[in-house]
């Protein structure tokens, strides 16, 4: 008998039929005889929906009230499994995050958990065999008031439960069977991975790979939760679904467990990125804390930032990008503080896309960012900032070149071809 949990996402759970179809994969553990914890999120669609009504109240509001409207969508989607768990004969209650309870920090609309008590389902695992139903997505901050984890948030609340209740494997059940050397709805080509290494997963989801939360990854490296990513629209009885050790899905794993390994692994790309640059700051110590300072302060998230070599020796200019959503936040803050900055002027550019190469076999590779920029520039892409690690390139352009430049990627490094 082992514990498992399952996680299934807004697409899964998106009407009564599909909440059905979701038990049906539910029913299928408890009936092979084991404890099963199940995640679920908000059906599709309702989270934006919430999220437009705290906007359309006020643009600017209080994070607290804005937890308290969009933890609401998992509540109904827990509660309605429950019914149909309970409908098919399968003993099973829904719990909210407060319930549990999973505590997080008071970072509220951005929350991390910070500890799980899971004894209480343990010990209805243990007595009753009951299925915990949690609504994923929430908890409980330390105001005594409800948090959520951020958008994608659910799959993190899974691996968190994994961890706390020593679950011997993870599911997180989605719209696409597994993980993919790319998105498959911009690259038909792509090819599912039968496994990829935490490291290259974390860089995938960081770098706009919404299939898994970032911090679910992260959880999932640092307690060794045994993690598949898997589709919730194969039938549930279909042969092979209930293979314990081998479920059909892409496991994130050690990278020692990877036996081939290759020098690209995946192409990921986040869109609505926005360009901000400073012309002609002034090029002394403390010119870039002086910048960057009030714009963290301000939660602004700056990402690639490219300084240029000033020619005359007294000014340079500063270049970095912001989520565009962020972008009128940065820009107010910039121009409030233009005589502290000291810079000549302000330039803006948005609708741009980061699009990234990751493989942890760059370590040991040269000539991988040169492929890149030769297959763009064969298309006519012009490069507008470059970051490197060890093991992504991040290139930024112009977001109407989005699905040319994944698909050239993905082609010039051979992941279209098994
Ligand atoms: P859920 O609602 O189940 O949490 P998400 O929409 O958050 O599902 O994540 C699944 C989506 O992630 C897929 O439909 C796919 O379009 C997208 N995606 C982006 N990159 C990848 C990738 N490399 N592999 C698989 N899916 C990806
Ligand atoms: N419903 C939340 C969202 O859309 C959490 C999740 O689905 O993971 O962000
Ligand atoms: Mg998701």
């Amino acid at each position: 008998m082992a514990r498992l949990v399952l996680k299934f996402g807004g697409t899964s759970v998106g009407d009564i039929d599909r909440i059905r179809n979701v038990a049906r994969h539910v029913k299928r553990e408890v009936d092979a005889g084991h404890h099963v914890a199940v995640v679920v999120s908000a059906m599709s669609g309702k989270t934006n929906e919430l999220v437009g009504w705290c906007r359309q109240s006020s643009p600017i509001h209080d994070a607290r009230e804005y937890d308290a409207v969009v933890a609401s969508g998992e509540q109904v989607t827990a509660g309605l499994l429950a019914i149909t768990l309970q409908a098919m004969g399968v003993n099973a209650r829904s719990w909210q995050g407060w319930q549990i309870p999973i505590r997080t920090d008071g970072s509220h609309g951005a929350a991390r958990i910070q500890e799980i008590d899971a004894s209480e389902i343990v010990r209805r695992f243990e007595g009753e065999g009951q299925v915990a139903v949690v609504a994923g997505f929430q908890g409980i901050a330390p105001d005594n008031r409800i948090a959520t984890l951020g958008r994608g948030g659910s799959d993190t609340s899974a691996v968190a439960i994994a961890a706390a209740i020593a679950a011997d494997r993870c599911d997180i059940y989605t719209d696409v069977d597994g993980v993919y050397t790319t998105d498959p709805r911009i690259e038909p080509k792509a090819r599912r991975m039968a496994k990829i290494s935490f490291e290259e997963m974390l860089e995938m989801a960081s770098l706009g790979a919404k299939v898994l939360q970032v911090r679910s990854v992260e959880l999932a490296m640092v307690h060794k939760v045994r993690t598949f990513v898997r589709s919730s629209f194969i039938d549930p009885d279909a042969p092979g679904m209930d293979d314990f050790d081998n479920p059909p899905g892409t496991l994130i794993c050690d990278e020692d467990e990877i036996v081939e390994q290759q020098v690209v692994t995946g192409i990921a790309y986040s869109k609505d990125e926005a360009q901000i640059s400073l012309r002609r700051v002034e090029d002394r110590p403390g010119v870039a804390a002086a910048i960057f300072g009030p714009l963290a302060d301000a939660g602004v998230n700056v990402d690639m930032i490219v300084q240029n070599i000033s020619e005359s020796g007294d000014a340079t200019d500063m270049t970095f990008t912001v989520p565009a959503g962020d972008l009128a936040k940065a820009t107010a803050i910039l121009e409030a503080a233009k005589a502290e900055m000291r810079y000549d002027s302000l330039q803006s550019e948005s609708g741009l896309t980061k699009v990234s190469v990751i493989g942890i076999g760059m370590r040991s590779h040269t000539g991988v960012a040169a492929t890149a920029f030769k297959s763009l520039a064969a298309r006519s892409i012009n490069i507008k900032a470059i970051t490197t690690s060890e093991i992504k390139i991040s290139i930024l352009i112009d977001g109407d070149y989005t699905e040319l430049a994944v698909r050239a990627l993905h082609g010039v490094y051979g992941l279209d071809k098994a």
